[in-house]
């Protein structure tokens, strides 16, 4: 079994990346083979060591990565040019910053645009350099201040040539509240998403996260992205299911 060891002689916590890939297989297991499983790896893992979680769920199958910052993503490319993996996509969930054109570009990194500004710097630098720039189109379907407003949306779907020169891998949307499996909040999400879908309609969609997986085959689309249940922890109240704790301190 791969554990992994951290910490001082005080305390130590041990990490099973047996488990974290059990607990990736189950969640793909719930949707259709044609939804992928990508796996979210922000925040260093969830503090569990982003690198090691993701090249272990690359050996597994694993194809699509979630990290939140550019500097995150460096350090995950990094890894994988080390095991092998060097093609995998890796998408970054703030999307791009004033500055950071040359290293989305120089390490094969995809960026989730989140409002008009991000996607005319990505399209600005795609017309500069001749290229055909990946990119995600996040939309706020839940007031959670990430992605594209009901205005700037509906601003974008009239006038689409400012997404020229980009190539849209998805389009996406983040639930707010699919923790709680009766909320009211998910189905409205739902429907608010699937409005934008119809004008992106040839572009993959996902807005699962892990609770969001768990919620049925509405909320799969093309690809969920997992995070928390990686590890191992429950995202719905009150349910039962065989995600495998990940981590153990000592
Ligand atoms: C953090 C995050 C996820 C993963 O969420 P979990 O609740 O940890 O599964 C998925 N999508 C986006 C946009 C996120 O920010």
């Amino acid at each position: 079994m791969p554990h992994q060891h951290f910490g001082n002689a005080d305390s130590a916590i041990t990490i099973d990346l047996d488990a974290i890939i059990a607990n990736w297989r189950y969640i793909d297991g719930l949707s259709a083979s044609t939804t992928k499983t990508a796996a979210v790896v922000k925040a260093n893992g969830y503090g569990l060591g982003s690198c090691m979680v993701a090249t272990a769920l690359a050996r597994a199958g694993c194809e699509l990565f979630f990290v939140a910052s550019l500097a995150e993503a460096i350090e995950l490319r990094t890894a994988f040019q080390q095991t092998g993996h060097c093609e995998l996509p890796i998408m970054v969930l703030h999307g791009i910053q004033r500055g950071q054109e040359a290293d989305f570009t120089a390490h094969h990194l995809e960026p989730v645009l989140n409002d008009l500004e991000q996607i005319s710097r990505w399209r600005l630098y795609a017309a500069k350099t001749g290229l055909t720039l990946p990119a995600l189109l996040h939309f706020d379907t839940g007031m959670n201040r990430l992605g594209l407003d009901t205005d700037q949306a509906d601003w974008l779907i009239q006038n689409r040539e400012a997404l020229n020169s980009l190539k849209l891998t998805y389009v996406m949307s983040h639930l707010v509240s699919g923790e709680l499996i009766d909320d009211p909040v998910n189905a409205r999400q739902l429907t608010s998403f699937n409005r934008f879908h119809r004008s992106f309609s040839t572009i993959p969609a996902s807005i699962a996260n892990s609770a969001g997986s768990l919620l049925g085959s509405d909320y799969h689309f093309s690809m969920t992205r997992p995070g928390i249940a990686l590890y191992g922890i429950h995202p719905l109240e009150d349910l039962d299911t065989p995600l495998q704790p990940a981590f153990e301190w000592q």
